[in-house]
C-alpha cells in the first residue's frame, strides 16, 4: 500500500478491549494519522460504512443479525480485512453462550422465568437485533485476510500489523500477526 489510505475499525460482539489496546498506541497514533484517514470507527461518529476502504480491523465475534449484516458490508467494501482479537479470531468470550443452548430459550429463562415481575422479553423489532443461534468467529461468515490473536492483542502487535500492511510488506505465513 502507498499514500494516505482509508482505514476503518469495526466493533462487533466484543468488549471494546481490542479498541482500547489500539488506543494504547498513544503517540504512534499521530504517525498513523499521517499514513491513513480513519473513515469509520466506534471512536469516531460515522453512521455508515463507506465504499473503497483499504484496511478494516474488526473486533468481536458475530453474535446477532446486525453483526452479520455489518460484517458482510465491511467485507464487500474493504480491500483488506483483519480479524483483530480472539473474539473475532475464535469467538472467545462472546461465544461462551453457545454452550447454554438456543438464544430464544435463554432469553425466556432470563427475562421471563427468572426475571423481574413483569416477565417481558426485550423485543423491539428494528431496534434490538435478533441473536443468531450460535456466536461464530468472523471467518465463519466472510473471508478474512489476516488474523491478530490476543485478548486483547497488545498495542505493539497492532502497530506491527498496521506498519506492515500500510507499507505493503508481505504478510507473515498464514496471515497471522502477533
Ligand atoms: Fe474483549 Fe478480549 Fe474479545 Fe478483544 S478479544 S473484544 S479484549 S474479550
Amino acid at each position: 500500500m502507498a499514500g494516505k489510505l482509508k482505514l476503518a475499525t469495526v466493533w462487533l460482539g466484543g468488549c471494546s478491549g481490542c479498541h482500547m489496546s489500539l488506543l494504547d498506541l498513544d503517540t504512534w497514533l499521530i504517525d498513523l494519522a499521517a499514513l491513513a484517514d480513519l473513515v469509520y470507527s466506534p471512536i469516531a461518529d460515522q453512521k455508515h460504512f463507506p465504499d473503497g476502504v483499504d484496511l478494516s480491523l474488526v473486533e468481536g465475534a458475530v453474535a446477532n443479525e446486525e453483526h452479520l449484516a455489518l460484517a458482510q458490508e465491511v467485507r464487500h467494501k474493504s480491500r483488506v480485512l483483519v480479524a483483530m482479537g480472539d473474539c473475532a479470531v475464535t469467538g472467545n468470550v462472546t461465544a461462551l453462550r453457545n454452550q447454554l443452548g438456543a438464544p430464544d430459550r435463554l432469553l425466556q429463562q432470563i427475562y421471563v422465568e427468572h426475571g423481574d415481575a413483569r416477565g417481558v422479553l426485550p423485543a423491539a423489532p428494528g431496534i434490538i437485533p435478533r441473536l443468531l443461534d450460535r456466536v461464530v468467529p468472523l471467518h465463519a461468515v466472510v473471508p478474512v485476510d489476516h488474523y491478530l490473536p490476543g485478548c486483547p492483542p497488545a498495542a505493539p502487535q497492532i502497530r506491527a500489523l498496521l506498519k506492515a500492511l500500510l507499507s505493503g510488506a508481505p504478510p507473515p505465513a498464514g496471515g497471522r500477526f502477533g
